[in-house]
């Protein structure tokens, strides 16, 4: 069984209930040598992509489906310029409950009709136990909210439907608290996870949040999950993005959750931080430059055939 950190022991779990410093962060810890930082994406009838060592994959879309001509325009654009996977949400976990929140189960099946035309692996979000069961139906991988990553009941339920879960940094959230978080998954016998560092809250106003590249880079000693990192949220703003995704691949990620809209002055959610085609695309260019030079390979949908995934990486 993986374990999401340094094993702590029961004296320690008690200094962590005072308040003091309990992981030791061990330089590396079980499961985490090289090697096993690798879990297996299944999708699409068939398709398979072992997600970790030697390679980087690349998810992207809107922030939040909202309607058919929109999303798969963006699935095709997307898939064109070398994505894997598409993100999107359906069920959308706003700061304020006056703004858009979502197309809902229409969003789920719009994500699946995506997949059936374009062979793209569908990534979306579910907000509550309750939504488990039916993103779960649709979705190739969970992903958890920074808003709920410390909703202990979500976290226990979602390892249960055999997707993978993509556990997103929460706003304010330590390491330390982001990896214990991913326990209460590992508890529940799941532990195909994916860690994603999307920036944190600082004192800095200027850009979103801050995206942290220490934990992208420190996470591998850590963990033995894939990490992925979120530049769209971390930015805040659309002229950062390709700056940061492609930081957060130098230091060390194994995929990136990036937002891409047709038109993103007209988006309903994150408009100001999504790329429009041409800029995703620009940036893949880039991305497959950069992964050579750190000794990876970029891998697109022609990489994961139904049934093997045929790249350098093996
Ligand atoms: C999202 O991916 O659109 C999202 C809501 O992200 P986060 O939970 O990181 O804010
Ligand atoms: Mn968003």
């Amino acid at each position: 069984m993986r374990r999401a950190r340094a094993s702590i022991s029961e004296k320690e779990n008690l200094e962590t209930e005072r308040g003091q410093s309990a992981v030791p962060i061990a330089p590396k810890t079980a499961g985490a040598e090289k090697g096993k930082r690798t879990i297996s994406l299944r999708w699409g009838g068939g398709r398979e992509l072992a997600l970790g060592e030697g390679r980087v994959a690349v998810f992207a879309g809107p922030c939040a489906v909202e309607s058919r001509s929109q999303l798969l325009e963006t699935a095709f654009a997307v898939k064109e310029a070398g994505a894997v996977g598409l993100r999107g949400g359906a069920f959308k976990p706003r700061t304020s409950p006056y703004s858009f929140q979502g197309l809902g189960e229409k969003g789920l099946e719009l994500l699946a009709e995506a997949r059936e035309a374009t062979g793209l692996l569908v990534i979306t979000e579910a907000t509550s136990v309750e939504e488990l069961p039916l993103v779960a139906r649709y979705a190739d991988v969970i992903q958890i909210g920074s808003r709920n990553m410390q909703n202990f009941p979500l976290l226990k339920a979602a390892g249960r439907f055999g997707r993978p879960v993509v556990l997103k940094r929460g706003l304010a959230a330590t390491i330390e608290e982001w990896l214990l978080a991913a326990e209460y998954i590992l508890a529940s016998g799941h532990d195909r996870i994916i860690l994603c560092e999307r920036g944190i809250r600082t004192y800095e106003p200027m850009t979103r949040n801050t995206m942290d590249l220490g934990a992208v880079a420190l996470l591998p000693q850590l963990a033995s999950f894939p990490v992925m990192a979120d530049p769209s949220h971390a930015a805040g703003r659309s002229d950062l993005v390709s700056a940061l995704a492609k930081a957060a691949v130098a230091a060390g990620a194994d995929s990136l959750l990036i937002e891409v809209h047709p038109r993103p002055q007209e988006a309903l959610s994150d408009g100001a931080q999504s790329l429009n085609f041409k800029e995703f695309s620009l940036l893949m260019e880039d991305l497959r430059i950069l992964a050579a030079a750190v000794g990876k390979q970029l891998v697109g949908l022609e990489s994961c055939p139904k049934g093997v995934c045929r790249d350098a990486a093996g």
